[in-house]
Parts: C-alpha cells; sequence; structure tokens
C-alpha cells in the first residue's frame, strides 16, 4: 500500500481540514519478561520443555502499522487508529 507523505485531513486542534505530513510511528520494544527468559532457559536443554513445547502461533501475514499526523499549521501531531497491511511505503 502507498501512502502519501502529506495528506490533507481533518486536524482536532484546528478544528479544520488542514495539511498533515505522515509518519509512520515506529515500534516499540517488545517486554522482556526477565523471568520467563529464564524459565525457558532452564528448560531449554533434553526432553519434554513443559509448556515451552507449545507449537508458537506463527506470525500473521499483514502487521498493524500506526501512522501519525502532524499538523502543519499548528504543529500539533495525532493519531488515527492502526490498521492491517502487509508493506506501507510513503510516497511524495
Ligand atoms: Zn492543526
Amino acid at each position: 500500500m502507498k501512502m502519501p507523505k502529506e495528506m490533507r485531513i481533518y486536524c482536532p486542534s484546528c478544528r479544520k481540514h488542514t495539511g498533515h505530513n505522515v509518519e509512520k510511528v515506529k515500534r516499540g520494544r517488545a517486554s522482556s519478561l526477565n523471568w520467563i527468559v529464564r524459565q525457558k532457559k532452564r528448560r531449554s536443554g533434553i526432553g519434554n520443555a513443559g509448556k515451552f513445547s507449545k507449537v508458537p502461533g506463527g506470525d500473521k501475514p499483514t502487521k498493524k502499522v500506526f501512522l501519525r499526523y502532524k499538523c502543519v499549521v499548528c504543529k500539533k501531531s495525532h493519531q488515527r487508529r492502526g490498521f492491517r497491511v502487509s508493506k506501507l511505503e510513503l510516497v511524495e
């Protein structure tokens, strides 16, 4: 999917349609639950790994992307609901 870098959408701060710069929101790092990592490591030898023997569900074919819209008038940014797309390009 291709998205324009600049869009004319509604700004909640200005309460009208203004130009917005579109920016991809960077994904936060995956939470490292340290105790569960240690627990997994302890059972990673030979034999049954208990609940860690389960086959992981695997990745979904698409990833959810979140976009941040920065208003060029008031310089405030807001976000819309994220949506699922396999590939997102920001084009001029
Ligand atoms: Zn604005």
